[in-house]
């Protein structure tokens, strides 16, 4: 569809969309709705013999090793919970490091030898699965002649109904492993990382004088952003469907500057199309709840209440495939790419974060006596401490050639790692660093420094949107992660770099009480050495600003602005030491993420490389050419009755399609060259294929702006982003 009949179809959509919108009807209200196509506890409970569910439960809550004897009795209560739902088929769900999700459908139906079928799911179905599946990247992990690789299933991420008009299917959510068990997915290493933390959260709690400790384990939020525009745009353009980005397009006349889209009205078809996700996702067990309109046109965001992190991780995954499939429905497609759009606002994944229990709560929280306030000062100086020695761990698990239009760009936030406290928590901190010794000492409290805690308001006005490591008065919110990536990779290295920290202040602090220290001594002097020596990473200013570039450097803050920059901090012996010594990921684990994530890289820049050429030379330079050829007719037509033609923009026509023969040539060129190794070849397409594709996109956009509309083959920034 060439861009015009795009526009024209689009507008007929629009303007008669009301007639023609699907309505849910017959349906339950909201709160029934919650989980019903969720395996939920309650459903094991109902369905299971009391002493099975009970192990099970002890393995969720606990990690207790999963009974393989009970494996039978819960499959078959699965499958009977999921036929029950109209289920004629069972997937194990994985994550591969694609960042994508991956299913391997099996029918239920198995022959009963006499010519008929029955239902069957037996124990070892559930928890092994073998789905092969040895096209997906492994980095080196899976040789062809080791090929097999196995889903185990998660027992602590509930399986779910996934429904669809031909039948539905019961998935259970899986860790996807190598032969020899090593992870080739990103649940395996969020499983571990948990388990890690736990470990290290616990110790500290012993030493505050907590004798009943439950596992502590963290909780994600992750706040989604995305784009949504009319399909008949989206299949006019080849760019979006191969890169998810629009590769060219001239700024259009009304942008994001006057702000009237942020919080404004949602369009009725936009809103419809909400109100069914969140029916949808509810469905699911997704707690999804607000809605707005973000800062670009076109632009929206979804925040799940937060869950534990690996389940909160799996939703995520889900929650971005139900936007995707109801947004089909409504005759729009919804864009996860981080920039969709260039000039306007990009879309991130804020994910928001906290450790806890139940039993002594969120311990990012902090607390009414001076003594939970100690303890919540130790967790957050655990923080502050891996965020600035892993400051560049966390930028490269973030790093992707999507998330490089928003990190280190123009845009938010910047690609130095810092944190931000606010204003009273950084004060604390201060008197601390500045008077560690002066605590007062009364019987049974704990003073550290300062006399009490001010209260810190739970949701502080002063909420700096430009730091990429927050703290939002009960948590902390990592934003640079990007809308389009798995918030596993961040919340593995917040895991486990939080889990170091932890570890190395238990050792102190156990050291010394057995040495006879007085604990309230020692926990002054453990925040006092760490602010003293990791208070470089906190900085409340605002971090867009170019003074922050210099300052960070002269504070020894890694700024690494691209990911060819970032993904060699995987590659560093401290990397390799931390993962490997909680156990999150051995060293051939992590070379092979590694060697994935730069392959990943230079292939999203070949396709958009590829692309880039494609449009230019099949779409825009015929059109600026049928343009040329008109303006020339025109002017002969001119001359012929004996007068002058003004050929100014025939000139300008000509003088940018040369421009643009030129550049397409030179982006041939740089799309075919010889790679060494994978960061040779990740570091040669950021040095050629970026700046080449950027000069095709530069004379594209130019022609944009000259050659006539009717002739344009590409619906245009202004129809994409407002024509809703
Ligand atoms: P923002 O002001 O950043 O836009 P939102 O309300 O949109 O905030 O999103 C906040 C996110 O943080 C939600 O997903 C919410 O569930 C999550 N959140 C709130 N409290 C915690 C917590 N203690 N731990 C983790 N996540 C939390
Ligand atoms: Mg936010």
């Amino acid at each position: 569809m060439s861009g015009n009949a795009a526009r024209t179809a689009a507008i007929t959509a629009v303007a008669g969309y009301s007639s023609t919108m699907p309505t849910i009807s017959g349906e339950s209200a909201p709160g029934e709705l919650f989980g019903a196509n969720v395996f939920s506890r309650s459903e094991m409970q109902s369905r299971l013999p009391k002493s099975v569910y009970k192990a099970l439960i002890a393995t969720i809550e606990r990690s207790k090793p999963l009974d393989p004897t009970i494996a039978d009795v819960v499959a078959s209560a699965m499958k009977d919970w999921a036929i029950d739902k109209g289920a004629t088929h069972y997937a194990h769900v994985f994550y591969p490091l694609t960042g994508l999700t991956a299913e391997k459908h099996d029918s239920f139906l198995e022959p009963d030898g006499t010519g008929g079928s029955v239902a069957e799911f037996a124990g070892k179905t559930l928890i092994q699965g073998e789905p092969d599946a040895s096209s997906f990247p492994n980095g080196g992990l899976r040789e062809t002649f080791e090929a097999r690789g196995y889903t185990a299933w998660d027992v602590t991420s509930p399986a779910y109904i996934l429904e669809n008009p031909n039948g539905n299917t019961l998935c259970i959510p899986t860790a996807f492993v190598s032969w020899t068990g090593e992870a080739l997915d990103k649940k395996t290493p969020l499983l571990r990382s948990q388990q890690a933390l736990a470990v290290h959260a616990a110790r500290v709690l012993r030493l505050f004088g907590h004798t009943d400790v439950d596992r502590v384990v963290s909780y994600a939020g992750a706040e989604q952003e995305y784009f949504l525009i009319d399909r008949n745009f989206y299949f006019a353009r080849p760019d979006l469907i191969a890169a998810g980005r629009t590769l060219f397009g001239a700024p259009a006349p009304k942008g994001q500057e006057f702000d009237d889209h942020y919080f404004g009205a949602i369009p009725e078809r936009v809103l419809a199309f909400m109100l069914e996700a969140e029916r949808e996702l509810l469905k699911l067990g997704i707690p999804a709840k607000t809605r707005h309109n973000e800062v670009a046109p076109g632009q929206f965001e979804i925040a799940p209440v937060f869950e534990r992190a690996n389940i909160a991780t799996d939703h995520q995954q889900l929650l971005m495939v139900t936007l995707r499939s109801v947004a089909e429905k409504y005759g729009m497609e919804c864009l996860l790419h981080e920039k969709p759009f260039a000039g306007v606002n990009g879309s991130g994944k804020h994910v928001n974060f906290s450790l806890g229990n139940s039993q002594q709560g969120n311990l990012l929280n902090p607390g009414d006596t001076p003594h939970e306030n100690a303890q919540f000062l130790v967790f957050c100086a655990a923080v502050i401490r891996a965020v600035h020695l892993y400051g560049g761990i966390l930028r490269s698990v973030v790093a992707s050639a999507s998330n490089d239009h928003r990190l280190g760009a123009n845009e938010a936030p910047p690609a130095i790692i810092s944190i931000f406290l606010g204003e009273q928590l950084s004060d604390v901190f201060d008197q601390i660093a500045q008077g560690g010794a002066t605590a007062s000492k009364e019987k049974g409290t704990l003073e550290v420094g300062v006399d009490t805690l001010p209260a810190l308001p739970s949701d502080p006005g002063d909420r700096n949107r430009t730091s990429p490591f927050a703290f939002t008065g009960n948590r902390f919110e990592f934003r640079a992660p990007g809308s389009s990536q798995s918030i596993a990779g961040p919340m593995v290295a917040i895991n486990t770099i939080i889990a170091e920290s932890l570890d190395v202040i238990a050792t102190d602090l156990e050291a010394a009480v057995a040495d006879g220290v007085d604990f309230n001594d020692a926990v002054q002097q453990v925040l006092h050495d760490i602010i003293a020596e990791h208070g470089a990473v906190v900085f409340n200013g605002d971090g867009y600003s170019d003074e922050w570039q210099t300052e960070a450097a002269a504070r020894g803050l890694k700024n690494l602005r691209s990911t060819v920059d970032a993904l060699p901090e995987l590659d560093t012996p401290e990397a390799k030491a931390l993962f490997s010594k909680y156990g999150v990921l051995n060293e051939r684990e992590l070379a092979s993420r590694y060697e994935v994530y730069l392959e990943q890289y230079e292939l999203s820049l070949l396709v958009e490389a590829r692309t880039a050429l494609e449009v230019a030379q099949t779409m825009v330079v015929p059109a600026a050419t049928r343009y040329q050829g008109e303006l020339a007719s025109a002017a002969s037509a001119v001359r012929a009755v004996g007068l002058e033609p003004d050929i100014t923009l025939l000139g300008r026509v000509t003088s940018t399609l040369g421009a643009l023969n030129v550049a397409t040539a030179a982006l041939a060129d740089a799309i075919e060259h010889e790679s060494g190794t994978s960061l040779e070849a990740a570091r040669h397409s950021h040095a050629t294929l970026v700046p080449a594709m950027a000069a095709v996109r530069a004379a594209v956009d130019e022609l944009e702006t000259i050659v006539a509309d009717d002739l344009w083959p590409l619906p245009t920034y202004q129809e994409m982003m407002f024509i809703l």
